[in-house]
Parts: structure tokens; C-alpha cells; sequence
């Protein structure tokens, strides 16, 4: 048997209404299918300043240009992250500060924040590690004595619940990933939610490439006209369309993850050498969503030779970032690998479990017979 580390999930009636949006003749951003996504994911979560967006990288950069980041401005965030957390601010000439991991969710160590901060801190950019929120209400503490944005990359935590709210809704600005490695996909999209209110009017220029043309769509005004800087942010209609298509199938997307993640765990916690691995703790105020489920092995050795025994027996392990830091444009930038020797260590040694919502329980079964057996001969 084959079983592939991830499989974009389709709900059926992604064509059906690509088609409406084809027949429409409005086939560019924040038209019918737009509006659509926008108030489904108003009214499950009361989220408001929905833009959608190419993907969450352009996400990201629409929010560092909403903060205006300067060059010289510094931005903390966790070294364990994507390329596109350092990159939206590196674009803007500004500093990414790598902050260390906690090992108990790999989200950025609250308490190794405070230490980071100078006064050229713009923005904290936390992330949700495999969707689980990370501590927000603490980072959101932390910002708010020394006036700091927090931007939340979000990508991987569509739908995660923290406090009972959608993981996103308590930051300054957030982020998501509707690409297709992630829960929800309409093969390349994201979003970026700007909680303050004050802010959304300028958000609305800056992605329609400096221009009031959502207000002329509103009916608000005849004409519309370059008033701000900006770029074309904007997800299009048929995108939207697709995108539509999965939210409304989100809840079983969610409780599909979510079951395959509680057959990990369980077998997990009934597993004779647990003592030797780690795997995420998630504190009760959050709720995950199921987008995956990882492996602490105890070394970085172990963890390569469980991946490649893995394949051998068809199952596709993968291995987390690699460290933002020490990689070859962390090193360009003057960083060291030593400098964050916990995030050096644990990315050493995590392994990602296949899981993806149409897993069968055939095929969770066997991945989990494999692991058991590989993990067995490794590390008695
Ligand atoms: C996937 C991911 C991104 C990038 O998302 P795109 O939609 O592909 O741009 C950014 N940050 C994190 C943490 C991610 O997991």
C-alpha cells in the first residue's frame, strides 16, 4: 500500500460553481463568489475585515504594508516557520528576529518574546503550528505594553478554535492559507483578516492597487481613483468560486482531521515506547483542526532513519522546516545556527504523519502498523 503524506480533498461541487462564476462575466477579484466567501466566514465565526488574497503570502505582505514597515523596522517570529513569514517583512527592508519554539506545540516560547524587543519592534509574528493556536492572549499582552502590531500567521489554522473563537479573531491583523498542502484549498488562496476596525477602509486600497474602486463597487461612489500606495492583492472570482465550495463542506473537512488525528493519539498514548517520543500538547482552551500530526523522536538521527524505513514500506513521512535562522539566507542575514539551539534541535528531530481528510481507515491502520513496527525495531 501507498500512502501519500497529503491529498487536496474535493467536495464535488467545486465545478458547479466555477461554472456560475464563469457564466457571470465578472470573473476578477471581490465580485459575487468573493462576497459569498466572505460572509459565510462572517457569519460561522463573526470574523469582519475579510480581504481575500492570492495566497497567505500575499496575505502576509498586505499586512506589512497596512503597518507601514519600514526599512529598519524589526519583526519577532518564531525561526520555526515558511519562508513567507521572514519575506513579507524582508521585502519591506525590514528585520526578522527569530524568536525560539516551545517543544510542547513548536509555536513560538511566550516567554523568550519580551527579551527580543527593542525600540525598532514593529510586529510580532506568531504562527499556528499544524493548527494549533498558539498563546495569543499572552502575546497580545506582551504587544500591547510596549505598542506592538501582532500579525498571527494563520495558514495552517483555518477553523482551530482558541477560547471558543476562531484562532485569528484576537490578533491585530491574521492571516490563512487556502493552498493546496492545507485543510481548505481552492488551489492557491488566503486571506487577510484585519481585526481593527480602523484600519479596514486603508486595506481596501491598498489591495485594489492603491485605489477606492471597492467603494465605487459598493455603488458608494460613479468613479474610482489612485488615492494610496498599493498592489493587486485579490483573489479571483473563480478561485472564490472553488473556494465557496469547501468552506460550506468545512465541518466534515475538520471532523474527518480530527478523527485521524484522535487515532493517532490514541495509539500514541497506548504505544510501549512513548516514554522515548514526544508528540503536540494542546492546552484546553484550544481546539485544533485537525491539519497534522507530528512525532518527536529522540534524535535527528533516529528521526532520518525512521522517515527513509517509511518509505521503504510506502508510507510518505516528512520532516518539518528547517530553521529559518541557519538556513542559507538566515546565515546571509547574520544568524548562526547556535543562536537558537532548542529550534535547532526539535526541527532535528520531528516527523510529520501522513493525513489527509479522505484518509481511509484502511490506510490510517496501516501507517500506524508501519510506524509501530519501524519505531519498535528503532528504539529498543
Ligand atoms: C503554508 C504557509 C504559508 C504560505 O501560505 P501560501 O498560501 O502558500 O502563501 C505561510 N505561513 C505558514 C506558517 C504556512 O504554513
Amino acid at each position: 500500500m501507498k500512502i501519500p503524506f497529503n491529498k487536496p480533498f474535493l467536495t464535488g461541487s467545486e465545478i458547479f460553481y466555477i461554472n456560475q462564476s464563469l457564466q457571470s462575466g465578472k470573473l476578477s477579484g471581490n465580485y459575487h463568489f468573493a462576497n459569498k466567501v466572505k460572509s459565510w466566514i462572517n457569519s460561522k465565526y463573526g470574523l469582519e475585515g475579510i480581504y481575500l488574497t492570492p495566497s497567505c503570502t500575499a496575505a502576509l505582505e498586505m499586512g506589512a504594508l497596512l503597518v507601514d514597515l519600514q526599512p529598519g523596522d524589526e519583526v519577532i517570529m518564531p525561526s520555526y516557520t515558511f519562508t513567507s513569514t521572514a519575506n513579507s517583512v524582508l521585502i519591506f527592508g525590514a528585520k526578522p528576529v527569530f524568536c525560539d519554539i516551545h517543544s510542547k506545540d513548536m509555536n513560538i516560547d511566550v516567554q523568550k518574546i519580551e527579551s527580543l524587543i527593542t525600540s525598532k519592534t514593529k510586529m510580532i509574528i506568531p504562527i499556528d503550528y499544524a493548527g494549533v493556536p498558539c498563546d495569543i492572549d499572552e502575546i497580545m499582552l506582551i504587544a500591547e505594553k510596549y505598542g506592538i502590531t501582532v500579525m498571527q500567521d494563520c495558514a495552517q489554522s483555518y477553523g482551530a478554535l482558541y477560547k471558543g473563537e476562531i484562532s485569528g479573531k484576537r490578533a491585530h491583523l491574521s492571516c490563512y492559507s487556502f493552498h493546496d498542502t492545507k485543510n481548505l484549498t481552492c488551489g492557491e488562496g488566503g486571506a487577510l483578516i484585519v481585526n481593527e476596525e480602523f484600519r479596514r477602509e486603508r486595506a481596501s486600497y491598498l489591495m485594489e492597487k492603491g485605489t477606492d474602486r471597492t467603494k465605487m463597487l459598493k455603488g458608494l461612489q460613479k468613479k474610482y481613483s489612485w488615492i494610496d500606495k498599493g498592489s493587486s492583492y485579490l483573489l479571483s472570482d473563480i478561485l472564490a468560486a472553488m473556494l465557496l465550495s469547501q468552506l460550506e463542506n468545512e465541518e466534515y473537512i475538520i471532523s474527518n482531521r480530527l478523527h485521524l488525528m484522535k487515532t493517532y493519539y490514541n495509539w500514541f498514548n497506548d504505544f510501549k515506547f512513548r516514554d522515548r517520543l514526544n508528540t503536540c500538547k494542546v492546552d484546553s482552551i484550544k481546539k485544533p483542526n485537525g491539519h497534522s500530526f507530528w512525532l518527536l523522536l529522540p534524535t535527528n538521527n533516529l528521526r532520518d532513519k525512521f522517515i527513509q524505513k517509511m518509505k521503504a514500506s510506502g508510507v510518505t513521512v516528512h520532516i518539518g522546516y528547517i530553521p529559518l535562522h541557519s538556513s542559507k539566507m538566515g546565515r546571509k542575514l547574520g544568524y548562526q545556527g547556535s543562536d537558537l539551539q532548542l529550534t535547532e534541535e526539535l526541527a532535528g528531530r520531528i516527523a510529520r504523519m501522513p493525513i489527509f481528510t479522505e484518509m481511509s481507515d484502511t490506510e490510517i491502520n496501516y501507517t500506524i502498523e508501519k510506524a509501530e513496527a519501524v519505531l519498535s525495531e528503532l528504539l529498543d
